[in-house]
């Protein structure tokens, strides 16, 4: 006899866990499958983690922010321990340099005006009284490696900064993935991890289940993509792609760890710190070392993969972001043993995800998550949960969208924002910085 169940998710990411954590609370009987060992330990390990409420867009910031209270009430939130432990928020706040690139994040602060999400304009010299490691000098514009004026300040001073208190960062992503499964298997959910789905199964009109690797067959009226990187492979399966305006696709991206400045304690004195005068950003990492990611500047070539088969060993990008953020700290030494992630964000058109159903009865996806979506993930489970039961019992979301209510931050939002059907939102920063 075949297995069934109400739900199949496809992917035990940090997504794909949250929503079957909330579709078992809702009393579905769940599944959840994933091709590798782990929950979060696909694009979910390699993530930054940083949780920060500046967006481009009012919804994208709004979700954002609500986000601060999830991670800040995340045991209450699971409801159950975990033998592994719980990830740490260390709620450090987010320090964003205004340059000329973020339009000096006077479009940020109107937007989080609207909002009344709370955030400080910083001087110069209150930036440096904080942070004294941190160079005034304008790099800008972002170069090339190989630019013979790379790392040559441009003469101006940088007018100040943005500090929000209301962020900081997750201090184990993949933990956060398997806290969730641990909570979703509390609520009656199953985890079938080292099993890959092979195709989607379809009868009458709509999803019947998943086929996996071997041949066996799971039955569900329910079927999830929240497959990362893969979400336009799972796509592809089920056929949906021609009733998408928005598609994803993976693109690969490094993040470098480097050891402190000797002498500074940057977990302490330190903090997230995005400049996009120099189009890096940075966080502590175990061990006092700084994480570096980039915040995509037009001059790097952007290499979109095929994620079954990309270059997992650092290129000329890892070192072009140490000697990036060199230019801010200038202190930095770049160090000769190269460590960090080579990972694949899954992005979409205009780099805002896509929540929604399909043109496929009962197939639905999170997806899209281009590099920004981590924080939002419990969120993202409940709301995804919401829609699913809507559509199930006959809301037709596409002509009136589900709407969710942000508790914390007390606003309502329309799910039409991540609509597949959407037109590329011109909103949008068209980068990581969502
Ligand atoms: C380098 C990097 C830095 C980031 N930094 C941040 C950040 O600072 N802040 C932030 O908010 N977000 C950040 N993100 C984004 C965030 O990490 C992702 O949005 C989030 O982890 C996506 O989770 P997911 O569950 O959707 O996908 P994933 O974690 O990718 O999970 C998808 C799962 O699907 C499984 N799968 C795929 N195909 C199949 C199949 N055929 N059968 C079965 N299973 C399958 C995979 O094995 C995988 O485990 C970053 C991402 C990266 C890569």
């Amino acid at each position: 006899m075949k297995e069934s169940y109400d739900a199949i998710i496809i992917g035990a990411g940090v997504i794909g866990a949250a929503i079957t954590l909330e579709l078992a609370r809702k009393g579905l009987k769940s599944i959840c499958v994933d091709k590798v060992g782990e929950a979060g330990h696909g694009s979910t390990a390699g993530s930054c983690a940083l949780i920060r409420p500046f967006y481009s867009t009012l919804d994208g910031a709004a979700i954002a922010w609500e986000s601060h209270y999830y991670w800040l009430k995340w045991a209450e939130h699971l409801g159950v321990e975990d033998e592994r432990g719980l990830i740490r928020y260390v709620n450090c706040g987010n320090l964003v340099f205004k340059s000329e690139l973020n339009n000096n994040m006077v479009p940020v602060m109107s937007i989080l005006d609207q909002l009344g999400c709370p955030y400080d304009e910083l001087s110069m010299d209150e930036v440096v009284a904080r942070y004294p490691f941190v160079s005034r000098s304008s790099f800008a514009p972002v170069r090339k490696l190989d630019d013979p004026d790379f790392g040559s300040p441009n003469g101006e001073e940088l007018d100040g900064a943005v500090f929000f208190p209301h962020g900081g960062y997750v201090t184990d992503p993949a933990l956060s993935a398997h806290n969730l499964l641990r909570a979703a298997e509390a609520a009656g959910a199953t985890f079938r991890l080292n099993t890959k789905v092979t195709a989607i199964c379809k009868a009458q009109g709509r999803v019947s289940g998943v086929k996996i690797d071997g041949g066996q067959e799971i039955v569900a009226p329910v079927v999830v993509n929240v497959a990362g990187p893969h979400s336009f492979k799972i796509n592809a399966m089920a056929g949906v792609e021609d009733d998408m305006a928005i598609k994803t696709r993976a693109l690969r991206h490094e993040v470098a760890h480097v050891p402190s400045p000797i002498g500074l304690d940057f977990e302490t004195h330190g903090g997230h710190l995005s400049d996009s005068d120099t189009s890096v950003y940075c966080r502590p990492e175990s061990g006092n070392h700084i994480l570096i990611g980039s915040e995509d500047p037009e001059c790097d070539e952007r290499i979109w993969v095929d994620p079954d088969d990309f270059d997992r060993s650092f290129s000329n990008q890892w070192q072009l972001q140490v000697m990036r953020l060199a230019q801010r700290i200038p202190e930095l030494k770049i160090p000769t043993k190269l460590k960090g992630v080579v990972e694949l964000y899954d992005v979409s058109d205009d780099w805002i995800p896509i929540y929604d159903k399909s043109g496929l009865p009962g197939f639905y996806m999170a997806i899209g998550t281009s590099g920004n979506q981590f924080k939002n993930a419990p969120i993202v489970g409940e709301m995804m949960a919401d829609l699913i039961t809507a559509c199930e019992t006959g809301h037709d979301h596409d002509a009136n969208p589900v709407t969710f209510h942000l508790k914390n931050i007390d606003r309502t939002i329309s799910m039409g924002f991540y609509s597949r059907k959407r037109e590329v939102n011109q909103q949008s920063s068209f980068s990581v910085r969502g």
